[in-house]
């Protein structure tokens, strides 16, 4: 709990640096020099650098939302509905006033300061917040498809998205909970949950249909219920889908010296190649189950599904003793041409676009029962990645004599599961889902 409590301060401290960040950085603001710069430089220098520059650059004393709420109530009051109201509509729209509110904003205005100005205002602030009627609906429909609420613009963290998201704290004791609501096509940058101990984060969807990557793997669709474990140091994002609004609850969990570290955005290119969810199989043959239990690997990595390559009739240990010329196994691999018969369902390959094949090595080879694998099943177009277990043996020379019997399959490199490391590993399943 205790270092949950350092998370939530130092996600408070790290607000609190986010806008001095902004305060620092100033509203750059050149319509002053623009218009006026050479009638009246004082005054141009004046609108720029002192009222926009520095009064409303103090967004750690009050919000460029409130700012904008009161300059444009100021402006309305005194019944000025020039370029200047259009400019400070706009930007309270920027800053995150929607349109339910801009309407109730005016009304209520027009009480203090007079009819035919909200009537004047009105007209300027319809014609702003016209082309997101759609939007706010959007969001009002999302909000009655979920339990908890949308919540505020998540300007605090703004930087760190691609699109708009929206964030609403849920808990705020023993566990700290936040909902975090993203528009469609709206992702969180790669990210690093760090800590020395313990730490990470846990997402669970609550409302539409959303996407978790982790680098260097097939991205992970997020559904109502669906719960991820991101562990600290893993490098990730987490967002809508592009066509549908998203929801999931963030949890912080506890670990010792806690922070996030945020990366560059997820670009276009890897966040449509991320949706087009790469389809994994691990297809394997086991006689003993050691590379069963390498398929099952590779399979949780993946989140693919695992297929069994089951012989029509299984390998007895007299059928696999190999010090024995005799039998079946010596047989079958003494003849090129041996196609031993597939029992079960065949897979169909139609459904994936990876295809991994597993399979023990025998005689430094393939056992011949993957030769009628691939054979009897179209693998033309699909990224097939052969692995293998052994005692002895490398699997070089497996994989080359598998190119070269089938050289018009787009082979990737392989890999011995059971005398490789979990970096050789990571990195190897990687190659399938990484576009160079
Ligand atoms: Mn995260």
């Amino acid at each position: 709990m205790k270092g949950l409590l350092k998370r939530f301060f130092l996600f408070s401290v790290f607000t609190i640096l986010t806008l001095n960040v902004m305060a620092q950085e100033k509203t750059v603001q050149t319509a002053g020099r623009d218009q006026l710069g050479e009638f009246a430089p004082k005054f141009a220098e004046l609108n720029d650098d002192i009222l926009f520059g520095e009064v409303w650059s103090r967004t750690d004393r009050l919000g460029l939302r409130d700012r904008s709420l009161v300059t444009i109530t100021s402006l309305i009051s005194q019944g000025i509905t020039d370029n200047s109201l259009i400019y400070h509509l706009q930007s309270a729209k920027k800053n995150g006033i929607t349109r339910t509110e801009i309407s109730e904003i005016i009304t209520h205005i027009a009480f203090y300061a007079g009819w035919p100005k909200a009537w004047a205002a009105f007209n300027l602030a319809k014609n702003i917040w016209t082309e997101d009627t759609a939007g706010n609906s959007a969001k009002e429909e999302f909000q009655k498809k979920m339990i908890f609420p949308v919540g505020e613009p998540n300007t605090a963290y703004a930087q760190y998205f691609t699109g708009n998201s929206y964030l609403a704290p849920i808990s705020q004791e023993q566990v700290n909970v936040s909902n975090v609501t993203f528009e469609p096509g709206c992702r969180n940058n790669w990210h690093i949950h760090k800590a020395t101990k313990g730490g990470g984060q846990m997402l669970i969807g609550v409302a539409g249909r959303g996407w978790y990557q982790e680098e260097g793997k097939p991205a992970q669709e997020i559904l109502p219920g669906t719960v991820i474990h991101i562990p600290a140091g893993v490098k990730h994002w987490h967002g809508a889908a592009s066509d549908s609004w998203f929801a999931h609850l963030a949890f912080e969990i506890a670990g010792e010296k806690t922070s996030n570290e945020w990366l560059e955005p997820v670009t276009d290119e890897q966040y449509t190649r991320a949706q087009e969810s790469v389809r994994t199989v691990v297809a394997y043959f086991s006689a003993t189950g050691t590379t069963a239990k390498a398929a099952e690997k590779i399979a949780k990595e993946t989140r693919g599904e695992l297929y069994e390559i089951t012989p029509a009739s299984a390998y007895t240990s007299e059928d696999l003793d190999w010090h024995d010329s005799k039998s079946r196994s010596s047989v079958e691999m003494n003849d090129p041409d041996s196609r031993p018969e597939i029992g079960g369902k065949k897979l169909d390959t139609e459904n994936y676009d990876v295809i991994f094949i597993g399979y023990p090595i025998w005689w430094g080879l393939a056992p011949r029962i993957i030769n009628t694998f691939i054979e009897s099943h179209d693998l033309k177009g699909k990224t097939v990645i052969p692995f293998a277990t052994s005692g002895g043996s490398s699997i070089g020379n497996s994989t080359e004599t598998l190119k070269k019997t089938y050289p018009e399959l787009e082979w990737e490199k392989g890999l011995l599961i059971n005398r490789s490391s979990e970096n050789e590993f990571r990195e190897w399943i990687s190659q399938a889902y990484i576009t160079e």
